[in-house]
């Protein structure tokens, strides 16, 4: 069976790319299930640099192929802004509460047609330290004027999207698996796995 490193300690990624890779017959690691420390600088300056970083430095030290997955929220208001930087914004080793109070601060007093904003997902495969290919997917939404809803995590409760008139974090897991912008790039992460299997199967039993 193929195997793939996720290189992330995030649990609730984790989860949802498990759920969104379901039924391909690979099978799935985090970097939590390894006894090696691995410290990855997120010094890139684009979700996908930060994403070839993580599947880079895993692939350097853990054998077989990683996926490195960088996401954030980008808010038009705000000049992209926290984009890359969103699981600090406000402050490292911040709690996802904490940004999202931020974010409100920040967004205090505009109106809500000025509120408009993108999650992105880059995710990079790698192998023995080198980036194979890079696959991305966002979505637009709303930032709301107070936090809704209780599934998600990060800033699912501030994340509004019209079409369903909830936020994320209303909306169930099964339904946001299948909008969101980690579904649309590992949907396109699934494809190339189909096209490319069996190459890269080949590559690790070589
Ligand atoms: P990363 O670990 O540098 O990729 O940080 C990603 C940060 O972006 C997370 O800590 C969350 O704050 C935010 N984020 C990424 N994806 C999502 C999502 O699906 N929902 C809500 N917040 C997200």
């Amino acid at each position: 069976m193929f195997s793939l490193i996720i290189a992330t300690r995030n649990q609730d990624k984790m989860k949802e790319i498990r759920a969104i890779l379901k039924g391909l017959n690979i099978k799935l690691y985090s970097l939590l299930d390894f006894d090696e420390k691995i410290k990855i600088e997120e010094n890139g300056s684009s979700f996908c640099q930060n994403a070839s970083l993580k599947a880079e430095k895993a692939s350097k030290i853990l054998a077989g192929f990683c996926l490195g997955e960088d996401s954030g929220l980008s808010v038009d208001y705000l000049g992209g802004r926290p984009g890359i930087y969103s699981a600090r914004f406000a402050g490292e080793n911040c709690t996802y509460s904490e940004n999202n109070q931020r974010l409100l601060k920040e967004l205090a007093g505009v109106p809500a047609y000025k509120r408009k904003a993108k999650f992105t997902t880059c995710l990079a495969l790698a192998k023995d330290g080198k980036t194979i290919e890079l696959f991305e997917g966002s979505i637009r939404g709303m930032i709301a004027f107070m936090p809704r809803g209780n599934f998600g995590f990060g800033y699912d409760p501030l994340f509004y999207l019209p079409r369903y008139k909830k936020t994320m974090a209303e909306l169930k897991p099964e339904i946001k698996n299948k909008i969101s912008h980690r579904y649309r790039a590992l949907l396109k992460f699934r494809n190339y796995l189909k096209k490319n299997l069996c190459k890269l199967q080949e590559d690790i039993d070589s």
